[in-house]
């Protein structure tokens, strides 16, 4: 088991990227903080992960665009495993709109969640990570956030911030062995893709070499592999999970 007995945080793990790293985590002997923008959400999909694998879960209400909520995320994380091994950064959202129509609030809203959530978590963590000498911090971005999409001005700038926050903490957090990664996916099948018509998926797949959306357990088995110790002479990455959309 690549992560026994280790205690991983996963943000917006109620459902999509962030369930399925949590379900490959606790396959691999994790303990889990599961998290939702309601505790129900949160509860149930931390109930069906400990019914499937057997493992020890919590959930936890989270909103990552406040310090405070994140704050409370680690308290309660340390107060149940008394240790937290890794944080994932996976809570995100979508507000998309073309630069001229996008209101003030939609650009807001995007920075604030994607963006200053990931620099909330970090910020909160990395005292008792400090403390440790020890850690993992995974941020999930985006293929937008390298090349840039039409009318999403918000959330690409939201993900190529969370490139360069990976970068700065790579370096920042070293010191302490705390390793610093990202995951940039492609497109993935999710509720945030299902937007999509069939037609409009068909067309965009098409440009994409392996000709397919991904699936959420691509992420999530990559996200292992950055947070095992079968990686820990990397820091700084920023890993494609993207079906080679961009090389
Ligand atoms: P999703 O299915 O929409 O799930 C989003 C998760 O984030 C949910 O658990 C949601 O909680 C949580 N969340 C939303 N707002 C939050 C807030 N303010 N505070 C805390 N948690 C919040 O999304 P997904 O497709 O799995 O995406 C996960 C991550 O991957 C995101 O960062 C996204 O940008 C990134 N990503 C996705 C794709 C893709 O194609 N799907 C591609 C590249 C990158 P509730 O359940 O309570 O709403």
């Amino acid at each position: 088991m690549k992560l026994k007995d280790k205690t991983a945080v996963i943000t917006g793990s109620s459902r999509g990227i962030g369930r399925a790293i949590a379900e490959v985590f606790a396959s691999e002997g994790a303990q889990l903080v599961i998290t939702g923008t309601s505790i129900k959400s949160a509860q149930k999909t931390a109930s069906e992960i400990v019914a499937k694998y057997n493992c020890k879960a919590v959930a936890v209400a989270l909103d990552v665009s406040k310090l405070g909520s994140c704050e409370a995320l680690v308290k309660a994380s340390l107060d149940n495993f008394s240790k937290i091994d890794i944080l994932v950064n996976n809570a995100g959202i979508t507000k998309d709109s073309l630069v001229f129509k996008i209101k003030e609030s939609e650009w807001d809203e995007v920075i604030a969640v994607n963006l200053k959530g990931v620099f909330n978590c970090i910020k909160a963590v990395s005292k008792p990570m400090f403390r440790q000498r020890h850690g993992r911090i995974l941020n999930i971005t985006s293929v937008v956030g390298q090349i840039g999409n039409v009318g999403q001005i918000n959330y690409s700038a939201s993900k190529g911030g969370i490139i360069a926050i990976t970068k700065t903490c790579a370096k920042e957090f070293a010191s302490r062995n705390i390793l610093v990664n990202a995951i940039a996916p492609g497109f993935i099948h999710t509720s945030m893709t299902d937007k999509f018509t069939e037609e409009q998926e068909r067309v965009m797949a098409s440009v994409i070499p392996l000709k397919r959306f991904g699936e959420t357990f691509d992420v999530a088995k990559a996200a292992l592999f950055l947070v095992c110790d079968d990686s820990s002479y990397i820091t700084g990455h920023i890993l494609s999970v993207n079906g080679g959309m961009y090389m």
